[in-house]
């Protein structure tokens, strides 16, 4: 871990400002100092995390405050650090992008269903105004990922699935498809822990003997180049990620013979023109195999992926894989929306110093769309595209529970609209709330990515005076409902029974007995002591029609009763 490993990745590709520098090492010191007396599940100094996630920004060739933000990711969360703090040190924009790392952090993916995994997608667009913010979150999981096997299995299980539901589609989305091929193998042996040995058992000698193979197919393919003036940039054996590979051998029967591309030829070069004439040259070489002639170059894959792939009969008759594409076309393919910002951000250097707004409005829009068909490819319902307007998510807030589900509010909702959104008896109860662990105020506005916790009381009923200011229709709906059931608000009516009967030892009990078998209580009794035919009323706790004749009709049954009346009464 030193400063100078992270200047010398960014400067692989530019000179660093000074300063960047002096950004650079200043979030260095201040990362190292706030971790300085924890450490990692594995042991290790808890900075290293840190370190290597910065290491992994810088790679990827964002700008110095993403390196900056990536180093001091956690110091909020995990160090407690105040964000002010970082604010002040280092600036708003800076702030912001931990703010956003640390909000995204507090979500933990419990379950495979459908619903918390759209609102987790929708959660990441409402937070990640920022693409930057996903990039470092993006490396963050990738170094846990990596680390993961120092954690409990049950932890291990959970962050897996999670990498392998929500990050690893959401780098393929942004085009970052090896980091996406990256995570899946890494989350791969903790999900399907049989299937990943049956792999390794049987697919590492296969890997291994194809390597050799198509090293000599390399041979052959270079000398062939040269003769007709096609300028190689590099020619290298990639091998397909096991949970691709995985994947593919699913769909044809466990057939490892099948999977022509287990390890292909990626040859880059200068332009389009000679991506296509290297194509001509290995199909004049080697006869293609129909129907596997892919131009991405022409038609790009939805997630903007272009490249030439075919595939030939070889050396030795064998099917063998070619991907033909510049080097602009590799960068992308490998870093997706990472290298896209870095070369607008070379290309808008001027644009981005004077006016940063108008450069990140149209990074924004970029990165939405390309998470739009995310969700498309998820969720693949139009109804719920069309409310993904980027209006509908400037319009809508995404927090979250103690338990880590998110739920999903209009802008402005406040701590009671979020009680009535998880249980109207929560909504009824709440006496309180706090907001990313501090008490606050019932009306507070919130915002996405709080962590909102209710206080409830079990007897308390709710208050007229949230109406003014929640902002949700079931809030309304449900408090509005609560108010009626309050008894002090409620006008009751209640029933008089008028009994004309012939007095005897013993009547007043069979009459309570019968009205208590009823399920009716009576609420005050009055006898008259003068008459032999007393009219006694019973004022009972009743009102409804249908129960009051069927008592009457039990009533009448007792002997001596002669007559009776009845009349509602107000109370
Ligand atoms: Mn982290």
């Amino acid at each position: 871990m030193d400063v100078k490993d992270l200047l010398k990745e960014i400067q692989k590709n530019r000179d660093i400002p000074k300063n960047e520098t002096i950004l650079i090492n200043r979030a260095f010191d201040f990362a190292q100092k706030a971790h300085q007396n924890q450490k990692r599940k594995s042991n290790e100094p808890y900075f290293v995390h840190c370190f290597e996630t910065a290491l992994k920004v810088a790679e990827w060739r964002l700008d110095a405050e993403t390196v900056a933000a990536a180093l001091l990711h956690d110091t909020v969360e995990d160090a407690g650090i105040n964000l002010e703090e970082i604010k002040k040190e280092f600036g708003e924009e800076i702030a912001f992008l931990v703010e956003g790392v640390t909000k995204l952090g507090r979500l933990k993916y419990r379950t495979s269903e459908e619903k918390q995994a759209e609102n987790l997608r929708k959660m990441f667009l409402a937070i990640s105004r920022d693409i930057r913010v996903i990039l470092i979150k993006l490396a963050d999981r990738l170094h846990n990922m990596k680390t993961l096997k120092f954690l409990p299995p049950q932890k291990q299980k959970r962050i897996a699935l999670e990498t392998s539901e929500i990050y690893a589609p959401l780098a393929y989305r942004l085009g970052m498809a090896n980091l996406a091929g990256e995570l899946e193998d890494l989350a791969f042996p903790y999900l399907r822990p049989d299937e990943y040995k049956w792999l390794i058992e049987n697919v590492k000698e296969k890997y291994e003997e194809r390597e050799k193979y198509l090293e000599r197919v390399k041979i052959v393919a270079e000398k062939v180049f040269k003769e007709n003036n096609i300028e190689l940039i590099s020619i290298d054996a990639r091998s397909k990620h096991y949970s691709s590979l995985y994947k593919k051998l699913f769909r044809s029967d466990m057939n490892l013979e099948q999977v022509y591309d287990l390890v292909a030829l990626r040859i880059i070069v200068k332009n389009i023109e000679e991506c296509y004439a290297t194509l001509g040259i290995i199909h004049q070489l080697w006869p293609p195999l129909p129907g596997r002639i892919k131009d991405y170059i022409a038609l790009p894959k939805p997630n903007g992926y272009r490249s030439l792939h075919t595939t030939v009969f070889c050396l030795d008759n064998k099917p063998t894989e070619f991907q033909i594409r510049t080097l602009e076309m590799h960068e992308e393919a490998e870093n997706g929306i990472a290298a896209y910002w870095a070369y607008s951000q070379a290309k808008d250097t001027k644009n981005y110093q004077e006016g940063k707004t108008i450069f990140a409005e149209k990074k924004e829009l970029a990165w939405i769309k390309q998470l739009k068909n995310w969700q498309k490819e998820v969720s693949g319902s139009e109804e719920f595209l069309n409310s993904l307007k980027i209006d509908f998510l400037k319009n809508r807030i995404f927090v979250i529970t103690p338990k880590g589900e998110v739920v999903d509010l209009p802008a402005g909702a406040t701590p009671i609209d979020f009680a009535y959104q998880i249980h109207s008896e929560i909504g009824d109860q709440c006496i309180g709330a706090k907001v990313n662990g501090r008490i606050t105020s019932l009306d507070h506005e919130l915002q996405s990515g709080d962590l909102v916790e209710i206080l409830i009381q079990k007897s308390k009923k709710p208050s007229e005076s949230w109406l003014k200011f929640i902002k949700t229709d079931q809030a309304r709906r449900k408090i509005k409902a609560g108010l009626r059931k309050l008894p002090e608000r409620k006008q009751k009516l209640q029933t008089e029974f008028l009994i004309t009967a012939a007095d005897r030892v013993g009547l007043l009990k069979d009459i309570s007995a019968i009205i208590s078998r009823s399920h009716v209580n009576m609420v005050r009794v009055n006898i008259p002591q003068t008459s032999h035919f007393p009219i006694i009323k019973i004022r009972c706790a009743l009102n409804d029609k249908e129960k009051i004749e069927k008592l009457i009709l039990k009533l009448k049954k007792i002997k001596g009763v002669k007559e009776i009346n009845y009349k509602l009464v107000v109370v």
